[in-house]
């Protein structure tokens, strides 16, 4: 058995941030990561992060109002009010501890527009921030001597008397199973997306964090708030970043118009990405587009400027979709994106299961509510990750270790011994992923109505089914992919069925949830969140009202 006391799952911006903060703080620390640490997702994030410096002349409040509209109110306002109180210093951090942030002409850290915001507040490093960030937390985790676990696949929570006190997990070297024993656990294991296909995430996020927590008692809330990025390229559903949009890019429909003036006159091509999203495909839906696609018109930025900030998806519109954009539109179109919901947490990443914490984009604070603001996503995984690191180093220091066995560990290997000694039937892991995500992506996009949504539960239960006689083929100990795959499977169903159960529930239209059939928001009946729990009958719905401090609703115009 390996003891710690603070264990943090994951080694994305959130949990490296934890794993550092919880250092810092004097407790031993693991983490635990099924892909070595600069390969977390975190790495693909291209577009910047958000922050009001007080010495530009802005103020949090007013990214907190821009955060809080953006949200279509159901973010929480207290905890907006602290994410965007804490992010300048966090860049500051951030750049002190070696971030090479892209700086103006005047050698000040330089800031562009994005989304769903009155001022242009997003820190960047060209367009692959996540990956700046991402080395230089690595950087700060091996100074700290934080012991990382590479290649290690987290199978369960470990629970005694309603607590968690660890979890069990693979070397996927050996295929050897072992329990990990802790007085707090983060998790830190990023988002869904590809429950969902195509998606522009990698193929590791597949929501395993928020599968354990919910197997293990843990509350999933705003589960039905599925963001779907408005730029997404044709081919492969690869993110085209906001920062094109940032730098003045435009959106075409086929007539060559830009379109945006008709649905949000004052911040065109810069309104929130709901919004965006859905004028987009209203432009498609009703004739407008070309092959189910807009465009991203970048060629009036010129070359100079396209080569210095927009590299990357200069480079994945010519590799993906032969485009060129310097020279030609690219076609884009919405695709999903980010998951808003997440194991429900406070501000300091306690989950309502005594000794779990969440932070990331597996948990939901809720910062971001129905929608959330480009460029926060990052700095909801900083701001709280060190958040949960110190109070759960704190909450280490005041709990004794539980006097656990190996049984956790012992049991998993009973499981996994049974999925691979199965040989009757022909499922395959590959084929039930393929028509969960594109049943998700049929029925859970931009739009949805009831029918829809119907099908898609009756679909999941369907594939939860056929998943009990899915065959491992490969019967080998040493990264068997083909295990761990089909594991990952098993989490991404428990998401499927918690987003179509909670985006069921709500009856109205808000943020990113837009039904065909309730097309109102309706905030008497349904300013509130939808919190999801597992139970043996299913997923049981419950509510819990949304924080308002100083911003009432309102109409919601770009
Ligand atoms: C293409 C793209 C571009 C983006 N651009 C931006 C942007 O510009 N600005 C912004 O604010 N946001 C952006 N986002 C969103 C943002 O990047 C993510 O929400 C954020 O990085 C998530 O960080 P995380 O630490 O929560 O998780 P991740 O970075 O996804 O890390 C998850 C970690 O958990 C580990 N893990 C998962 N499951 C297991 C398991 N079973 N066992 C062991 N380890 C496990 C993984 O190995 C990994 O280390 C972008 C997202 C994408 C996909």
């Amino acid at each position: 058995m390996i003891d710690q006391d603070v264990l943090v799952i994951g080694a994305g911006l959130a949990g490296m941030r934890a794993a550092l903060a919880a250092a810092e703080n004097g407790s031993s620390v693991a983490v635990i990561t099924k892909v070595y640490p600069v390969r977390s997702h975190s790495n693909a994030a291209q577009g910047g992060i958000n922050a009001a410096l007080t010495d530009r002349g802005d103020k949090w409040e007013d990214h907190a109002y821009d955060t809080v509209k953006g949200s279509d109110y159901l973010g929480d306002q207290d905890a907006i009010s602290v994410m965007c109180e804490e992010a300048g210093q966090e860049v500051i951090n951030m750049e002190h501890y070696g971030t090479i942030f892209s700086r103006d002409d005047s050698g000040h850290l330089g800031v562009r527009a994005f989304g769903g915001q009155r001022q242009a507040r997003t820190f960047f490093v060209a367009d692959f921030t996540g990956q700046a960030l991402l080395h230089v937390l690595h950087e700060q985790v091996l100074k700290h001597k934080v012991k990382v676990y590479e290649e290690w696949f987290v199978l369960s929570l470990v629970m005694e008397d309603g607590e968690c006190c660890g979890v069990t997990a693979m070397d996927m070297r050996t295929g050897e199973i072992h329990t990990f024993r802790a007085k707090a656990v983060i998790l830190a294991s990023g988002g869904l997306g590809r429950v969902f296909e195509p998606s522009t995430n990698a193929l590791i996020c597949t929501g395993d964090g928020m599968a354990q927590a919910y197997r293990a008692g843990g509350s999933l809330m705003d589960m039905e708030m599925v963001q779907y990025h408005p730029t997404t390229l044709k081919s492969n559903g690869a993110l085209m970043s906001e920062a094109a949009r940032g730098e003045g890019g435009y959106l075409l429909n086929s007539e060559g118009e830009r379109f945006m003036k008709k649905y949000a006159p004052n911040m065109m091509e810069l309104a929130s990405r709901d919004v965006v999203s859905r004028a987009e495909q209203t432009e498609i839906n009703e004739g407008r587009g070309v092959n189910g696609c807009v465009f991203l018109d970048c060629r009036h930025l010129g070359e100079k400027v396209i080569n210095e900030r927009l590299v990357t998806i200069r480079e994945a519109g010519i590799d993906f979709a032969g485009a060129d954009m310097v020279y030609e539109p690219v076609p884009i179109r919405p695709g999903m994106h980010y998951i808003m919901g997440g194991i429900q947490t406070t501000v300091d990443g306690v989950t309502n299961v005594p000794g779990l914490y969440a932070a990331g984009e597996t948990a939901c604070v809720s910062v971001h509510g129905g929608n959330r603001l480009g460029a926060n996503s990052l700095l909801d995984t900083l701001v709280f990750g060190k958040r949960s690191g110190l109070h759960a180093a704190e909450y280490s220091k005041k709990t004794t270790a539980k006097n656990i066995g190996d049984s956790s560990a012992k049991d998993e290997k009973v499981r996994i011994q049974a999925l691979l000694d199965r040989t009757d039937g022909n499922e395959a892991f590959g084929k039930i992923r393929l028509e969960m995500g594109q049943t998700m992506n049929e029925h859970l996009a931009v739009y949805r109505d009831q029918q829809g949504m119907e099908k898609a539960r009756e679909k999941i239960k369907e594939l939860q089914g056929r998943y009990q006689n899915v065959i491992v083929q490969d019967k080998g100990k040493t990264f068997n992919t083909n295990l761990i795959f089909t594991l990952e499977l098993g989490f991404m169903l428990d998401c499927a069925e918690a987003i179509v159960a909670s985006a069921l529930e709500r009856k109205e239209s808000r943020g990113a949830h837009t039904r065909k059939d309730m097309p109102k928001r309706d905030d008497e009946n349904w300013l509130k969140h939808v919190v999801v729990t597992r139970t043996e009958g299913g997923p049981s719905i419950s509510y819990k009202p949304v924080v308002i401090t100083q911003w009432e609703p309102q109409e919601r115009k770009y």
